[in-house]
């Protein structure tokens, strides 16, 4: 679709689903992208999307095919931050390396994000 343009998402904050089950930074306490190889080599039972490979990977895809990968949906908050479901990691990865992605900015929802409904179970970021 043309109408789909790259953007950086910088300037956003965004809310997360990330649990030590599915973020090596929840798990470890360390993002994988900054991670040194040593520290990685500690984790050895970590669920597999929580690995310390799958970020690296993912920013390795989104090098290579930057028009190829599907879009990620966000949606904007009542509380004025942004949330997706699908693509996650790479919305992460884009901000924090201050990358451009594909992004779909979908709908306005008439509800709080899942960060300021329930802190525990989401995480915030600033990009
Ligand atoms: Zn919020």
């Amino acid at each position: 679709m043309s109408n789909i343009k790259l953007k950086s998402i910088a300037g956003k904050s965004v809310c997360f689903y990330f649990h030590r089950k599915n973020c090596f930074k929840e798990a470890s306490g360390t993002c994988s992208l900054f991670a040194e190889e040593e520290f990685k080599k500690q984790f050895t039972n970590l669920e597999e999307k929580a690995t310390p490979e799958r970020c690296p990977t993912i920013l390795e895809l989104m090098q290579i095919s930057k028009t190829k990968l599907f879009p990620v949906y966000l949606s904007k908050y009542r509380c004025g931050h942004y949330q997706n479901g699908q693509g996650q990691h790479r919305i992460c990865i884009a901000g924090h390396l201050g990358l451009e992605i594909k992004v779909i900015i979908d709908s306005v929802k008439d509800k709080d994000c899942g960060y300021c409904t329930n802190p525990e179970s989401f995480i915030l970021k600033h990009f």
